[in-house]
């Protein structure tokens, strides 16, 4: 089979550079590639429908005889029509063709076939138009379905594939190994690829995909876990002692179980462990993990090393650089701060710190990421909304240092199972206590009838000293006109419904420092209302705001809106969420209504899993992470499985060694070589 990678696509007969072109375009360049590249879904062609029972619009399998000899005729601009007369036992319609002169010698007169397609309606008359059609006794019950492209056919795709198949030597490696298959019951990779592209029967095709699942998550899952044991080499980073008792001092408030818990796992890490820690603490949105970090960071420096803490915006990044000023004052931690809207002057400044060792603590955004930052002593690589971050920016950052520890926050709560594939490659601890005194956010769904209403909340809640914001979605791909968008609702309500209170408006694409001014005039309270753009979505705090609306919210997805949601409700005060939206769709609906319903960002997680699949959701890519073929990460039982079944072969051959892994070893490689990582070098 890995030979098969070796041949161009264009070595199968029928494909020339112009078609190999085609299938490059679709990711396919060699035969290898086409075995590997599955179906996207499959036809049903083995359930009839009576052509009496026919209806326009839908798309239907159809077994009749041709009554009468197809006819040609010739159309405006040229073009030939073919008409041809069938009939079942219930009824009679007519099938047309276009620009086909093959049509006339293909169907044959008295002569039985299978047509699959669209009914339409011409003239009050029903006819099928362009089917596919096969003989009734050679059709195949189930065809596949091909991701095509223009120029390139599902039906042109299928016949290549099946002259691959017939390269597929009889004997062709089992990669899976004899016991796995035997304990999940998989049947082997020569019988299943070929039923995956030509089921015979619903059940062998079922039974092709479930082993071709298996096979790549668990090939996925190899090669997180292998990333883990990649960072096996010692640290240099030398913490002797925790100092969290003495950081605990620093704080304002109590840490929760939960924050004293990971922080407490990642000491442990740091202070006993011969090897780099590499942990995700991962919280719903408001847990405190901010509160997590420094603490750990606290300790590293104390012990005479350097702390980076990357954050995906400008906003969060100066947020979080002003708390932790604040929060370290007196203690002899330096913190600074690396943004790309700094001034060449500030950067080159706080490079120099960073170099020289006279910065402990230098927080920023993806500048950190840059050639031109180098540490003295890094000990700590934290990455705050990890989701924000793919694996490849992490490990840039950690390469600045030798071996340093990792950790890696996020808010994204996703299901256990799919943590230990997405983020295989890290230990886990989950903070599930929220701070004292929090009270869910009330979240009510209103449509535009409601505005008034909903703007005197507002109002009332801006008279009791308390502040809000207003989210404008993005509605166009075009930046300019969304900030513009954004700008003009600010000024309206500013010069309308809300003269006599203080209005500020956010955006992406403002400069940094007056990003920076606006947020902390609306920190101190100056600002009472404050219109943004999405880019509050991640980490801002402002503990005073306490309601939130959204306004076109049908444009969110559900994970989203709980992120935003997060701003509010972050201290002592009732806050609320509401959510505004005209959209009629009872699906949109049913989705926003849930936020209403729970709190809960698993729960929501769960749900925007099922509504959305896994690859919007977590954007597989941006991690970092291959592209599935066939698996689809939100088959729970299927992930647990493949996951159980790595963990079992990586104790006993971590580096997939034994001859009954190599072929695995290889699987894995090939999945990462894309994405650039993967272990077993
Ligand atoms: P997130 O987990 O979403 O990053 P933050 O770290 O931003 O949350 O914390 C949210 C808010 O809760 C901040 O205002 C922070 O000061 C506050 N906070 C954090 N931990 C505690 C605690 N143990 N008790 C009270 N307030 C806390
Ligand atoms: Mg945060």
């Amino acid at each position: 089979m890995a030979s098969l990678f070796e041949y161009p696509i264009e070595k199968l007969k029928g494909i020339g550079s112009k078609r190999g072109e085609l299938f490059r375009k679709l990711g396919v360049c060699s035969i290898g590639d086409l075995i590997c590249y599955y179906p996207r879904t499959y036809e049903d062609w083995s359930k009839y429908v009576n052509i009496a029972d026919l209806k326009a619009g839908e798309v239907c399998c159809v077994k009749a005889v041709v009554t009468a000899p197809p006819s040609d005729s010739r159309i405006a601009g040229g073009r030939i029509i073919t008409k041809v007369r069938l009939a079942d036992d219930t009824g009679v319609i007519t099938a047309t063709f276009f620009n086909n002169r093959y049509i006339k010698n293909m169907l044959i007169y008295n002569c039985e076939y299978v047509f699959m397609g669209k009914v339409h309606s011409s003239m009050n008359r029903l006819e099928l138009v362009s089917p596919e059609f096969a003989q009734s006794n050679r059709v195949r019950a189930i065809r596949p379905i091909y991701s095509c492209t223009a120029g390139l056919t599902t039906r042109q795709i299928e016949a290549s594939v099946a002259m691959a198949l017939q390269m597929l030597p009889e004997s062709i490696g089992e990669s899976l190994p004899q016991s796995i298959r035997e304990e999940y019951e998989l049947v082997g990779y020569s019988r299943a690829v070929r039923d995956v592209h030509i089921p015979p029967d619903s059940e062998a095709l079922s039974q092709a995909r479930k082993r071709l699942t298996f096979e790549e998550m668990l090939v996925m899952s190899l090669g997180l876990f292998s990333m883990k044991n990649g960072r096996k080499s010692e640290t240099a980073v030398d913490i002797k002692q925790d100092y969290t008792n003495e950081y605990i001092k620093l704080l304002p408030f109590t840490l929760t179980d939960g924050q004293l818990k990971a922080i407490n796992d990642c000491t442990n890490d740091i202070t006993s462990n011969k090897y780099p820690m590499s942990r995700l603490v991962q919280g719903d949105v408001g847990c405190g993990k901010t509160a997590v970090a420094a603490g750990v960071a606290f300790t590293v420096i104390k012990n005479g090393y350097q702390t980076a803490f990357m954050a995906p915006t400008e906003i969060l990044a100066e947020q979080h650089y002003n708390s932790f000023v604040k929060l370290f004052a007196g203690t002899g931690v330096n913190v600074g701060l690396l943004t790309g809207g700094n001034t060449t002057a500030q950067k080159r400044r706080i490079k120099d710190a960073v170099v020289t060792g006279a910065c402990d603590l230098v927080v920023g955004t993806h500048a950190l990421l840059s050639d031109t930052v180098e540490f003295y002593k890094l000990g700590l690589v934290i990455t705050d909304e990890q989701h924000r971050f793919g694996v490849n920016q992490r490990n840039t950052l950690v390469e600045k240092g030798e071996n340093p520890h990792l950790l890696v926050m996020s808010a994204t709560p996703i299901p256990r199972t799919l943590a230990l594939i997405i983020y295989g490659d890290l230990d886990l601890s989950i903070i599930d206590t929220m701070p004292p005194g929090r009270q869910p956010v009330d979240t009510f769904l209103v449509n535009s009838s409601k505005r008034q209403r909903m703007y005197g909340f507002i109002k009332k809640h801006l008279d009791n000293g308390r502040q809000c914001y207003i989210v404008c979605p993005a509605v166009e791909e075009n930046e300019v006109i969304n900030v513009a968008a954004a700008e003009k609702y600010a000024q309206d309500i500013q010069e309308n419904e809300f003269r006599n209170y203080t209005v500020g408006v956010l955006h992406g694409k403002m400069k940094a420092a007056l990003k920076e001014d606006i947020m902390r005039r609306f920190k101190s309270g100056e600002i009472q209302l404050l219109v943004s753009t999405t880019v509050i979505e991640v980490g801002v705090d402002v503990p005073n705001a306490t309601v939130m609306v959204v306004e076109n919210a049908e444009r969110f997805g559900l994970s989203q809106l709980h992120q935003l949601r997060g701003r509010v409700g972050r201290g002592s005060e009732k806050s609320y969420c509401i959510l505004l939206s005209d959209n009629t769709n009872p699906e949109t609906l049913q989705r926003l209504k849930a936020m209403c319903q729970t709190n809960n960002g698993f729960e929501i997680a769960d749900m925007d899993l099922k509504l959305r699949g896994p690859g919007d959701f977590f954007g597989l890519r941006q991690h970092g992470l291959p592209e599935l073929k066939i698996a689809d990460l939100g088959n729970m039982d299927w992930l647990k499985k493949a996951s159980c079944a790595s963990e079992t072969i990586l104790k006993e051959d971590p580096y997939l060694q034994l001859p009954e892994h190599r072929l695995l070893q290889g699987e894995v490689k090939r999945l990462f070589a894309k994405v650039g990582q993967g272990g077993f070098n």
